[in-house]
């Protein structure tokens, strides 16, 4: 292959990002300018609370937690002991014919968070997407075992974004992602709003998904308050199920453990993955109904028949239990109002700089958007006064880890500010 040209950095740093250039395959990622002589890509190394590490040993607030999943920071000690406990005994076992303590104690923990007789079964899986197409998959599956086959369209909204894979991917309404994969998928009509809904016939209609409170990809933009509660309302009259995708809002983003709580509704799945595993490990699950389980018992013939190898991973389930442990010991969610309140706070005073368009937040969710082509040079920027984060186009997002202390979210908008002002 050509030479690939960089410029004065750590061997071992020069080392990983050859390799990298030369064999690796970014998601969502133009290849070309990746690998361009003059793209420098950070190598992430380490972590503690919510800083993380290059290998040239810069130090940067995660001001993406990740991606979107390190919602107690990084390395936290209770986590990494719960995962290396785990380690001695067994790393992985099989789903399929065999329990395990640790998803046994996650599925519990699990539906123990929502109102009794509610959700109440959890049907594990690995990511987000593959907790989006596990709902797809049994809830079309219901319909053809409740005697209303015909219901086979979903309706999602306009910019959505729930996964990846082929069916998640066909429920995207992004359409520079998703649009040439449209035919090869499943009947599904979008909507931008609730009043949308009334152009098809409910009757065909299997379920509709969202992103609850807040689109994350489509630029963190957030719902009309009181537009979920109305959306189960009419479900409910229509006998259309609800499909929550909280993978990016569960585990305390929005400030309540998961959105639905924010406006008292139980959806028929909710669809959980990122945060899940404290973002330490990939699990997702899916949650739904004794209707819809009931649905599937009986018959053999009417089982569900869907899983993967990796399904129920202790050490994964194991990760998720510290993590919601944390939730109590370290008092989550009681300590979110007094960050979320200051970041209003920032932002308001953000939205006044020079380049800035709008500010939106949800609970310790920011979306900063900046005039067209200012998103990526801010970013950039704003790593050299310490802060680590990405644009969807010309938003800048802002998700801390949840344990971010106050001056942490000062120093994220201070280095905006500064980038701002030296772009
Ligand atoms: N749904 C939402 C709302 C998301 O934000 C994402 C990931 N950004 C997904 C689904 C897909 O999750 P994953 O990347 O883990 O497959």
């Amino acid at each position: 292959g050509r030479q690939i040209m960089l410029g004065p950095m750590r061997e071992d740093t020069r080392r990983w990002i050859e390799a990298d250039k030369r064999h690796a395959w970014h998601p969502f990622t133009p290849q070309g300018p990746w690998t361009a002589d003059d793209h420098e890509p950070l190598v992430i190394v380490r972590g503690e609370g919510p800083w993380i590490w290059d290998s040239e040993g810069r130090r940067y607030l995660d001001g993406n937690s990740s991606i979107w999943t390190n919602i107690h920071g990084h390395a936290h000690p209770a986590i990494n002991r719960a995962i290396v406990e785990q380690l001695g005994q067994i790393a992985h076992s099989s789903f399929l014919g065999f329990a395990n303590p640790r998803a046994s104690e996650l599925a519990s923990r699990l539906t123990g968070l929502f109102p009794p007789g509610t959700l109440e079964r959890v049907f594990f899986s690995d990511d987000g997407s593959t907790a989006i197409e596990v709902a797809m998959k049994m809830s079309l599956q219901y319909r053809m075992q409740t005697g209303e086959p015909e219901r086979t369209r979903f309706v999602a909204f306009a910019d959505g974004y729930h996964g990846d894979t082929m069916g998640a991917a066909a429920l995207g309404g992004v359409s520079r992602f998703f649009e040439r994969f449209r035919r090869f998928g499943p009947d599904v009509g979008f909507v931008r709003s609730l009043a949308g809904l009334d152009q098809f016939a409910a009757s065909e209609i299997n379920a509709v998904v969202i992103e609850p409170l807040i689109q994350g990809v489509n630029e963190m933009r957030p719902w009309p308050a009181g537009m979920l509660a109305e959306l189960r309302d009419w479900c409910d009259c229509h006998g259309v199920l609800l499909i929550l995708d909280e993978v990016m809002t569960g585990f305390g983003r929005t400030g309540t453990m998961f959105a639905c709580q924010r406006e008292d509704v139980i959806p028929d799945f909710l669809c959980l993955a990122k945060g899940l595993g404290g973002g330490y490990l990939p699990i997702a699950a899916t949650l739904t109904t004794a209707p819809v389980y009931d649905a599937f018992l009986g018959d053999p013939v009417n089982a569900f028949y869907y899983g993967h190898s990796f399904t129920a991973n202790p050490l994964a389930c194991a990760a998720a239990l510290a993590s919601l442990d944390l939730f109590l010991t370290e008092r989550t969610l009681e300590e979110l109002p007094a960050k979320v309140e200051h970041l209003a706070k920032l932002l308001e005073e953000l939205a006044s700089c020079e380049g800035v368009v709008d500010v939106r937040q949800c609970g310790l969710v920011a979306g900063i958007e900046l005039r067209a082509g200012l998103g990526s040079p801010v970013c950039l920027r704003a790593r050299d006064h310490g802060l680590l984060t990405r644009p969807i186009r010309d938003t800048v997002v802002l998700m801390p880890p949840l344990c971010v202390e106050r001056e942490d979210l000062d120093l994220a908008i201070d280095a905006l500010k500064a980038a701002l002002a030296g772009v």
